[in-house]
Formats: C-alpha cells, sequence, structure tokens
C-alpha cells in the first residue's frame, strides 16, 4: 500500500544512524563525497537552512496543499494555495530555525515562493487528481537479480504520482537557479530509488519518471522532464552503487573527493580537512 501519511519531516525524526535505512540523499551525499558524507550523516555536522533551500521548501508545501485538496475533489484557486502557504509560513520558519538577514529579505523570498507556486498551478491546472502526494515508501533492499536482502530498507519521500496513459508517473519536483541539463544520469540515482520503491510497493511497473523544475527565473519557468520506467541496467548499477556504499560503511572508510564539487560544498571552510 501507499502511504499518505507524514512525510518529511517524520523522515527527519528518525533516528539518525545511518544503519537505520538508506536514502536517494544519503547515496547521493555520498556518491558526491564521502568524507562530507561522513560529515554529516555519521558526525551529524548540519548546516542552517539557505534562503534558498527554505524557498524549495515552501514551494514544495504550496504544491503539497494544492495536491492534497485536488486529491479529495477540490480545486483550489492558486491565490487560495498562496493564503494557505502565508498561513503556515511561520510553521516553517520554525520547523528549520529559518532566521533572514533583514525583514525584506524574508517578503521578498515568500513574494518568489507565491510566484512559482502560481506560475506552477497556472501551467498545470488541468491534470487530473494523484495518485498520492508526499508520501512516505519504505522497503527492504532485495537485490531484484540476485534475491538477497541487504538487510536495511530503502525509504524516500515521492512528491507526487499521478495517473499517465500506462500506468502511474512517480514525480520529483525541484527548484533550480537556471535550467537543468536534460542529462538523465543526473537524477539516476533518485529515479531508480523511486522505480524500486513503487515497484516494490504496488508489485507494478510505473509508466514514466518526471522531474518537474521551477525555474527562478525572473519570469519564472516550469521544466518537465519525463524519463520512461527503469531499465534492468538501471536498477542492477543502482545496486552496485548501494552496495559500494554499505562497504563504505561496513570499513568506516570515507575518502575525500576534492573537485569540482568542493565550490558548493558547506565543509569546504577547512572542517573537512580535520575529517
Ligand atoms: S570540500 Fe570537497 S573534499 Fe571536502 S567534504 Fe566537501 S566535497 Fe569533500
Amino acid at each position: 500500500m501507499i502511504s499518505t501519511a507524514p512525510d518529511r519531516n517524520g523522515v527527519q525524526e528518525r533516528s539518525s544512524d545511518v544503519w537505520s535505512y538508506i536514502s536517494p540523499s544519503r547515496l547521493n551525499t555520498w556518491l558526491k563525497c564521502p568524507i562530507a558524507f561522513k560529515l554529516r550523516y555519521i558526525d551529524g555536522i548540519r548546516s542552517p537552512t539557505t534562503p534558498s533551500l527554505f524557498l524549495g521548501k515552501a514551494v514544495h508545501a504550496g504544491l503539497e496543499c494544492s495536491y492534497r485538496h485536488k486529491q479529495v475533489g477540490v480545486n483550489l484557486e492558486p491565490s487560495d494555495v498562496i493564503q494557505r502557504l502565508d498561513a503556515c509560513w511561520e510553521a516553517l520558519l520554525a520547523e528549520d530555525s529559518m532566521t533572514f538577514a533583514s525583514n525584506s529579505d524574508e517578503i521578498k523570498l515568500k513574494q518568489q515562493a507565491a510566484v512559482l507556486v502560481a506560475a506552477y498551478l497556472a501551467q498545470l491546472s488541468d491534470e487530473p487528481a494523484p495518485m498520492a502526494v508526499e508520501t512516505t515508501l519504505e522497503e527492504p533492499l532485495v537485490d531484484p537479480f540476485t534475491g538477497e536482502d541487504l538487510g536495511i530498507p530503502l525509504l524516500g519521500i515521492v512528491d507526487l504520482i499521478v495517473p499517465g496513459e500506462d500506468g502511474a508517473v512517480v514525480v520529483d519536483f525541484k527548484t533550480a537557479a537556471k535550467s537543468g541539463p536534460p542529462t538523465e544520469k543526473v537524477h539516476e540515482v533518485q529515479l531508480s530509488a523511486y522505480s524500486y520503491l513503487y515497484r516494490a510497493t504496488t508489485q507494478q511497473l510505473e509508466s514514466g519518471l518526471q522531474i518537474r523544475s521551477l525555474i527562478k527565473t525572473k519570469k519564472p519557468k516550469i521544466e518537465y522532464r519525463e524519463y520512461p520506467a527503469r531499465t534492468e541496467s538501471q536498477l542492477r548499477r543502482f545496486f552496485q552503487i548501494v552496495r559500494a556504499y554499505l562497504d563504505d560503511l561496513d570499513r568506516g572508510r570515507f575518502v575525500h573527493r576534492p573537485g569540482f564539487g568542493c565550490t558548493m560544498c558547506d565543509f569546504s571552510d577547512g572542517t573537512c580537512d580535520e575529517g
């Protein structure tokens, strides 16, 4: 069964023990740099939420509100969604202990969230009711090719599942400063993880996957990337990655991976030199 119970915050409150579950974000962080993974998920070093991350969270909250109403047959106007987002703004701030440099920065970001949500809803107004919204999926990781149970669950929060022509389409929302490359590999781990979870939960194949990006350009843009159902070789690769990750965890071996990624890393202030 697909559960529509909590959710992103529920996951944050779960044990931070790296052996309690694997998630696409843990895998992706480890792939980018194992030492960054260790600092964040084992040593527990967390950076304060940035305005950009908070904008993503606020936009997600607005879209979730709209789709949850749609799921029960209520089509909210964009202005209603923005009003509801406004009403839960303080709670969203409190969840992340989010602060702004100035009042005008906060107002600007709130307006940006409203504009992005309105642009998205204007473009997607005739979409059918979703099958699931912000749903937490958790399944034991059992290699479909060998039958081996890896002894740890995979956990993911799927933003949206919508009916497609040949079955369910699994959707993820992103906010971005500019259009991303169409390269599927950028999203491969996440797409394969969601595909595995969907199939293990429903015993059905997904008909496809989508990344819907809300681009924060002056005139906001909504960009769709559609990807076919995952292939056997993509899922094989996914399990190879999971095994390599578990090997590192087993051995407590986390190497530095200096490179271009360091320019966007929270630990580039020297924290990682001591890691
Ligand atoms: S600064 Fe570079 S090497 Fe250090 S943790 Fe970040 S990505 Fe890894």
